[in-house]
Parts: C-alpha cells; structure tokens; sequence
C-alpha cells in the first residue's frame, strides 16, 4: 500500500505546532505558569474567567513570542492585536479562548531542513501566532466522569502553523525535529512533549502527480511523539491512497491517530467543525511593538543550530555527520569547544565526546550539562591515551571516574593504577606467559595463521585487566613467534 503513492500521488502535508512557552507567569494573569502542581492551585478570576477580571499582556510571552519568530526568519508584525475563538467546552471557563486571528505576532518565515538524500529543503511557516492553552480534562473511567484541571488554563502558548509543503511523513519527522531542535535553543519551552509543552497536529491530503491543486485534506490528532506523527501520517497516506485507488474520494475531516491499534479514526467530520465566530478581543487594546523591542531581541537570540554547525565544520574541520551530532546538545558542543583550545587533534576530541562520553550519559540517563567533566579533564584524559600512558579500554573507565568524582586524569591513574604498560621488559614477561598457556594457538600463527595474533593479545589484555598496551603486545607475539 505505501508502495505505490510514491508514483502516481504526490503527497502534501502541512504541521501546525503548539509550544508552550516557559514564563514565570501565565500569558494573561499573574498564576504561576508551572507544570505538575496539584490540580486548580494555580488559579485565579482572570484564568478562571470569572465576570469583571481582565486579562493583562505578559510581556515575557511577547518577547519569546518575537524570539521564536525571529529563529523561524519570519516578519514581526507591528501590529499585536488579540482575538477572542469562541468555543464551548468544559476545558475553556470562559467560552472563548484570547488567540490572535488576522494579525498574527510572526508570519511568513521558513525553517531549513535536510531530507532523507541530504538536500536543504526550506519548509515555509504561514504565521506563528501567540494564544493562551486550554485546562485540562481527565477521562476518569473508573468513576465514568470526566475531571478539569485549570492549572494550564492561560499558559502562554505558540502555535506554528506551516505551509503545506512537506512531502513525506519523514519529511514530516525532520521539520519537526529541527524545529524542536531551534526551539530549544532559544530557551523559551523545555520542548518536551510528554509534558504536553510541544504538541503537533498534521494536515495530510494526497493529488495525482504533477497537480497544482491541493487534495482534500484530513487532520490528524492525537500523537504524543514525532514517531507517532511519522507512524499517524503513514498509516493516512495509505489510507487516503487505498481509497482514491478504489474511486471513493476524501472526506475533510478530522481523525485520531490510535497508537495501540495503529489506524485513524473520525472524530468529527467538517459539517461538526466549529464555528469559531472570531472577533477582536474587547479587553486587550492592540499593542504597538517598536523596532527597538524587536532590534533587541534579535540581538538577544544565540547561535542556531544550523549555524553552529556551519561554523563547526569550518572552523574545527569537522565531517557534516560529526557536527550534527554535537549541535544536538549546546552543552557538549561547548565541551568540544573549550576542548578544541587545548588540544590540537579536533576529530579525536569529537570521537570521545560522540563515542565514550554520549554513551556515559545515555547509560546514566542524564543530561550533559548535569555532569560536573570539565573540558580541561576530558581534553586531558584525550592527550593520555594519545601519548601510550592509558590503553583506549582504561581511558573509558577513567572517563567513568572522571564523571563520578570530578578528578583529573593523572589523580585517577595514580590511585587506580591504570597507567599503561608499555615497558617492553614487562610486556615479554607478559607474552612469554600468554604464549606458555596458550602453545596450541601460538603453534597455529607459527604456521602461518596470523589472523589468531589477536586472541592471544585480547588474552593479554585480560591478564593485565586493559593495561598492556596492545599494539607494543601484538608486535612482541609475532617477533617471538617469528624466530
Ligand atoms: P484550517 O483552516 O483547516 O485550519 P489552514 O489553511 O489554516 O486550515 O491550514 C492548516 C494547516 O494545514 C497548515 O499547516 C496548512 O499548510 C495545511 N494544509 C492546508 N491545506 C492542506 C492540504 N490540502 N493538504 C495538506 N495540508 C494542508
Ligand atoms: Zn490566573
Ligand atoms: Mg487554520
């Protein structure tokens, strides 16, 4: 079924992203803006929307609002007027939500991207505009009622909507990924999708090849992961495929993803869609954002990941593949950095940090900038296997020490005897040994089989628990040997 669209159908998909941003206070009231609290601590007459309070604009929210959409190229528009979407829904005390409908804070941006054969794609974004989020409601089973928490009630919230110009659900999955990516860095939203602070919602419609045209559309909700988005849109690329291929046409509607059974299902066609009846919010007088404010938040935005990245590479001369691993986290990027200062050997630095160094982290499930490895250490511990002092194998378990206990390499060598044996008086001593226990294989390279040299140097390694230096032991092997 995922065959065949390929070539006869074009596929066309549009993301509108919401991000929740990460002020001290809600966008409309002074509640703290605050994720896990007990339910409905966090509220007041204006999140509650109670008759006579009125809502205040958070400055904050307008400042990251204009960082986002500035990240994204888009154009900040002068003119930040909020609108009220009226809807009725128990997770929505005032009936309306303050959104922002003609005069969206950012619009006409894009987002650079890189597809699956490595070509920059540009992934235009329509309009990027500030609301407030929605309570929310718990589906208590159990007791057959349903439970509102107003807590996110007035959360400052972004929704990024782009032009329906991705082409594949891995496309999809890219933009979502280096948008959340970009996102990030601006600190703004923690970005993480399990707390809810990044949702996306996917516009997915499918047209003959080479048509202009758009199709008809179905939306897509209900993913809780950019790998529930990849799956979601497969799943109705095939569907929508299967139906046209069988002469039925495309119902606009919208579906949910169902993760557990891996298909779409309706859940309100487009004769349900609301009637949002916007109209310009009454309390908020429309704010004016001068060049200044916008000068100076431009001026405030850090390095972006694609520049950073650019700059890696030229800079240190990194591969494309080493420097996309390192702007994954700003924090070892910067290790790399203050590491590139004291040591000369840029691709070695970067194999510790990709290789040793992520696994370490992974392992403790811990974020880098959580572990107190200074650049001088880790640049240090690098020069020490270079120079012979530590095998590769010991260099790993000083890292882990390193980590632990904050020590610098030489301390950790000196209390754990890690040093590496390359005096050749000792690693003779060593051979000899090896070659006595294990005289059916050495009689087996003796007739030529070199190929078993290496389980006689891994026996060595065994023996001095990684301190013999491996190459100095697989030249003594073959000299003994050869004689
Ligand atoms: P709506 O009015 O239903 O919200 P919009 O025009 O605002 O629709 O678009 C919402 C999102 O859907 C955008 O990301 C847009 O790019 C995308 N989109 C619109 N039409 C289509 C289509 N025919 N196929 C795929 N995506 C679409
Ligand atoms: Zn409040
Ligand atoms: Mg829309």
């Amino acid at each position: 079924m995922s065959q065949a669209p390929k070539q006869k159908y074009e596929t066309v998909i549009g993301l509108e992203v919401h991000l929740q941003l990460d002020t001290a206070t809600k966008i409309f009231c002074g509640c703290a803006n605050k994720f896990g609290e007990a339910p409905n601590t966090l509220t007041c007459p204006v999140c509650l929307g109670l008759p006579g309070s009125l809502p205040v604009v958070n400055e904050k929210a307008l400042e990251y609002a204009i960082k986002v959409g500035l990240a994204l190229n888009c154009t900040i528009n002068p003119f930040v007027k909020f609108d009220r979407k009226n809807y009725f829904y128990p997770d929505c005390p005032k009936a309306y939500q303050i959104s922002q409908y003609d005069f969206p804070i950012c619009r006409q941006g894009y987002l650079m991207i890189e597809t699956a054969e490595g070509e920059p794609k540009k992934v235009r974004i329509n309009r990027a505009h500030l609301e407030e989020d929605a309570g929310k409601l718990i589906h208590d089973d159990a007791h057959n009622c349903s439970l509102v928490d107003y807590n996110r009630t007035g959360t400052p919230l972004m929704e990024i909507v782009t032009e329906p110009d991705l082409r594949s659900a891995d496309e999809a999955y890219r933009y979502l990924q280096d948008l959340k990516l970009t996102l990030s860095y601006l600190g703004v939203s923690d970005c993480d999708m399990e707390k809810g602070s990044l949702r996306c919602d996917a516009n997915i419609s499918i047209r003959p090849m080479g048509e202009q045209k758009l199709g008809t559309k179905t939306e897509l909700k209900n993913m809780n992961s950019f790998k529930a988005v990849k799956a979601g849109l497969e799943h109705e690329i095939g569907r929508h495929f299967a139906m046209l291929e069988s002469g039925q046409s495309i119902v606009q509607e919208t579906r949910l993803w169902d993760e557990a059974r891996g298909r779409t299902f309706t859940m309100r066609s487009k004769e349900e869609a609301h009637d949002y009846r916007y109209f310009p919010e009454p309390d908020l007088v429309p704010l004016m954002l001068d060049n200044i404010t916008v000068e100076k938040v431009k001026a405030s935005l850090p390095e972006l990941p694609m520049q950073k990245r650019e700059r890696l590479m030229q800079r240190y001369q990194l591969a494309a593949y080493d420097a996309n691993i390192l702007v994954q986290d700003p924090v070892l990027a910067a290790l790399f950095e203050q590491c590139a200062a004291r040591y000369a050997d840029t691709k070695k630095i970067c194999n510790w940090i990709n290789g040793p160094l992520m696994k370490e982290l992974n392992e403790r499930k811990t974020p880098a900038a959580t572990i107190g490895l200074t650049a001088e250490n880790l640049a240090d511990l690098i020069k020490r296997v270079d120079e012979g002092v530590l095998s590769n194998l010991a260099g790993k378990d000083v890292l882990t020490f390193m980590i632990d206990t904050g020590q610098s390499v030489d301390t950790i060598i000196k209390e754990k005897g890690l040093a590496q044996v390359s005096d050749d008086s000792a690693l003779e001593k060593i051979v000899a040994e090896i070659l006595q226990e294990h005289q059916d294989i050495a009689d087996q390279i003796r007739a030529g089989k070199e190929s078993a040299v290496g389980f006689l140097v891994g026996q060595a390694m065994r023996k001095t628990q990684g301190k013999a230096n491996p190459k100095k032991i697989g030249e003594i092997i073959k000299k003994t040997l050869s004689q």
